[in-house]
């Protein structure tokens, strides 16, 4: 039995999860808690927040995020990558500035205008 934390909301109910009775779950409120506590234990994923350069905004850094969680173990490499990239402005909240990151079928994109 493993017992952690749901992180998919701020709830964070105390989940057990039965490793040999395929990954049944217990202690979650909600559905989502019983995909989270099977999926962080066979194949952990992890939403991306970041930022990137922009070039001309009020800022030198705009917010972005991966629009779907991604394999935990991509995670630094996204990172990675997004050091990388430089966009200019202006730019729209939900413009994709990278689609498919490192063949994950998360897109990469833009949390604020600016
Ligand atoms: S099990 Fe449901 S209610 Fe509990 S923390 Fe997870 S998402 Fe929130």
């Amino acid at each position: 039995m493993v017992n952690m934390i749901c992180i998919v909301c701020p709830i964070g109910c105390h989940l057990q999860v039965d490793v040999k009775n395929n990954y049944a779950v217990t202690g979650n409120a909600c559905p989502r808690g019983e995909v989270y506590g099977k999926e962080e234990l066979v194949s952990p994923k992890r939403v991306v927040t970041s930022t990137i350069k922009i070039i001309g905004g009020i800022y030198n850094r705009v917010p972005v995020k991966t629009n779907i969680a991604i394999p935990k173990e991509k995670v630094f490499e996204c990172m990675k990558l997004l050091n990388d990239i430089e966009i200019k402005s202006p730019v729209k909240m939900g413009h994709i500035v990278l689609k498919n990151i490192l063949g994950t079928d998360a897109d990469i994109v833009i949390t604020r205008d600016m």
